[in-house]
């Protein structure tokens, strides 16, 4: 983490989209989170603009203690226009409440606010952003958390503990541990709800995703 002047952006990667296109001069000078919300509505900083159906901002109390990043929109949130609602949100859900974490009072947000997909017949294959993608969105996020000013920040897989704490992070050896950074007073990296879908023991592994989650709620 490179450190700045006031005003200058917390993570490397925010910092290397100084350099590239990116969503930083949409971003309003006092921002809200409505304000947030509509100025994302028209961003046209990367390609994915022409991907997703619509930008899905984040949602949640702008005073909430907890916010929870992801790394994209899926089918169903590129629909909806709300983040975590389809199979994966449905999953977060559940092991918030095994947790005993209350989504309501939670700010849940992605990395990326358009959804990145291929065709395969009638379906739309989600595909990972790339590191341009993710640095020309990142100016929203970094905004999110300006504002939110969480307690606990919760990253939810490897693209989105990247992004925020760098690339040679490695979710698989540093999950649930609190890592130290100045994003927030505990930062905590955990895998993605979708790759619990896609696990060969999904019953183990949405135990070890509830775990994580616990170290969350023991710092609420
Ligand atoms: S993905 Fe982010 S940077 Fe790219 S167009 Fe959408 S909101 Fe803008």
């Amino acid at each position: 983490m490179v450190s700045g002047p006031p005003g200058y952006p917390k993570t490397a990667m925010a910092q290397q989209s100084l350099l590239d296109d990116t969503a930083a001069p949409l971003v309003p000078a006092r921002p809200t989170l409505k304000k947030l919300n509509e100025a994302s509505a028209g961003c046209k900083a990367c390609p994915l603009r022409r991907t997703g159906t619509q930008t899905v901002f984040g949602e949640g109390s702008p005073k909430a203690e907890d916010m929870f990043v992801g790394e994209q929109p899926g089918d169903q949130e590129d629909k909806a226009g709300a983040p975590f609602v389809g199979p994966a949100g449905k999953l977060l859900d559940r092991a918030l409440d095994e947790a005993g974490i209350d989504r309501s009072r939670a700010y849940v947000t992605n990395v990326v606010k358009h959804f990145k997909w291929k065709g395969q017949g009638k379906r739309r294959i989600h595909q990972k952003p790339n590191w341009a993608e993710i640095a020309a969105c990142i100016p929203w996020l970094e905004a999110e958390l300006a504002v939110v000013k969480p307690r606990v920040l919760v990253c939810l897989g490897a693209t989105a503990a990247q992004a925020l704490l760098g690339r040679s992070f490695r979710v698989t050896k540093q999950r649930g541990e609190p890592v130290t950074s100045d994003l927030a007073p505990v930062v905590i990296a955990t895998v993605h709800p979708s790759s619990i879908l896609r696990a060969e023991d999904r019953d183990a592994e949405l135990s070890a995703f509830v775990d994580d989650l616990k170290t969350v709620a023991a710092r609420l």
